[in-house]
């Protein structure tokens, strides 16, 4: 077999991604088969290395599964009720108004002026609209364009895990190599941790970059200053770029505080800080994001960007200027009513039998479900949405081995009241259900 494709097979990645939800589409048989048929008839495959090498998302596989078993969607991490009336009114307005051509592509004037004005008025730490900013088709081109922009094949870059499943194809279509550093559960009422040593020796000759996602999907953890002065002390002793994914910002909770890595003594210099209007401002199909970054890095990802997607919808970034210049009270409602989810959330998943750990930010719930007895997440997810109607995420597709998240299942609470008492209705009816007796004990 030709080695480069032996090596891209056994790369753990690669497994991790292949263990979907769905064995029909798992990448090995989909790419193997015509492998086969191409040993014997030289002809080339049709799809590339790189394609073969990861799944479509499990979370929003989990979705379309929700939709086909009629379930109460609590898996992929999207609001359920309305945005913000006057920035829906400043969408319409704009469209009207005719924004309905390409705006600059690294992003229309008003917007990337309000985000650096944001930035730098809540931080202190100035942002230049006309050279550290670019606007991109939400954090999620902002995460692809940043990576292919500062990643040559071969350099590592630390992922802390359990991740956003993204961050997985992200590495492999810039061709990087990830270093998984774990996130240890919390110990009594701690927050999520890690071990300083084994980040320590993540890093090396070879690390371009560093991705951190506070407050972080999964988990819930908080990069504290602490953290992130360890992370920036290791940055700045191996010469590597600070990727940090701080779209959960503005959702904190038990007042938790968030620290951007940019605004650490001497990072602003090597930090790319993403974010987007999906989450704070309850619009995840606008697809407005942006990167801020040091002048020749916002140049690398300009570039990038513009042969990706020329730029994200222009009547919508007018709108997002506009979301950008609500009140403080907003954030505040913000947070407080997504604490009164979460608690309301852990009430319904520890009546149901489930180990939840308590999140500090963003809007998920990850929750331990060994005492299930389940062979593992994902037949455990499946069995959720198909006989009790709760969508929720296998733990498995945020770890790079998914043996290391078969006991773990992930709920969002980012969901009306309706929709949580949907759940609880469910849980609590299969609860006996749920708890019998199985033999496949997974611990
Ligand atoms: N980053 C994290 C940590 C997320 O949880 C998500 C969505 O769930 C995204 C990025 C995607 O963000 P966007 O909608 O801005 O692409």
């Amino acid at each position: 077999m030709d080695p480069t494709y032996l090596s891209y097979l056994m790369d753990p990645s690669y497994r991790r991604l292949s263990g979907s939800l769905s064995a029909s589409r798992c990448p090995i048989d989909r790419y193997l088969l015509p492998f086969t048929h191409s040993m014997a008839s030289n002809v080339r495959p049709r799809t590339s290395l790189k394609a073969a090498r990861f799944t479509e998302s499990v979370i929003r596989e989990m979705t379309r599964l929700s939709h086909q078993h009629k379930a109460v969607n609590l898996s992929q991490g999207f609001p359920d009720f309305p945005a913000p009336e006057a920035i829906k009114a400043a969408a319409c307005d704009a469209i009207n108004a005719d924004v309905n051509q390409y705006a600059v592509t690294w992003g229309a004037k008003p917007l990337r002026d309000a985000i650096a004005a944001d930035f730098s008025k809540r931080y202190g730490t100035p942002v230049n609209p006309e050279t550290n900013l670019t606007v991109c088709c939400g954090s999620t081109e902002a995460m692809v364009a940043t990576m292919l922009a500062i990643v040559d094949p071969g350099d590592e870059v630390i992922v802390f895990e359990p991740f956003y499943e993204n961050y997985g194809p992200d590495a492999v279509l810039s061709g990087a190599t990830p270093r998984y550093v774990q996130l240890r559960e919390p110990e009594g009422k701690g927050d999520w941790w890690f071990d300083r040593d084994e980040l320590r020796k993540a890093f090396n000759n070879r690390t371009r970059a560093i991705i951190i996602n506070t407050p972080n999907n999964p988990t819930g953890k908080i990069f504290d200053r602490e953290d992130l002065t360890e992370i920036a002390r290791l940055c700045q002793e191996w010469g590597a770029i600070a990727v940090t994914d701080e779209i959960y910002e503005h959702i904190l909770y038990d007042g938790a505080v968030h620290v951007p890595m940019a605004t650490l003594d001497g990072m602003a210099d090597r930090t790319v800080t993403i974010n987007s209007v999906s989450k704070t401002f309850s619009v995840t199909g606008w697809r407005v994001g942006w990167t801020i970054a040091p002048p020749d890095i916002a140049g690398a990802i300009r570039k990038v960007h513009d042969f990706l997607t020329v730029g994200a919808a222009a009547p919508l970034q007018e709108a997002s200027a506009a979301a950008l210049a609500l009140p403080e009270s907003y954030y505040r409602e913000l947070a407080s009513s997504y604490q009164i989810k979460r608690d309301r959330l852990m009430g319904i998943l520890k009546d149901a039998g489930f180990v939840c750990f308590e999140p500090r930010g963003a809007y998920y719930i990850m929750t331990d479900i060994g005492a299930f007895g389940f062979p593992d997440d994902v037949a455990f997810a499946r069995h959720l949405v198909s006989e009790i109607g709760v969508a929720a995420v296998p733990g498995s597709s945020f770890y790079h081995d998914p043996a290391a998240g078969r006991t773990k299942l992930r709920f969002c609470f980012c969901k009306k009241e309706e929709t949580l008492a949907a759940a609880q209705e469910r849980l609590t009816r299969s609860r006996a259900a749920l708890q019998a007796p199985r033999a496949g004990v997974t611990h």
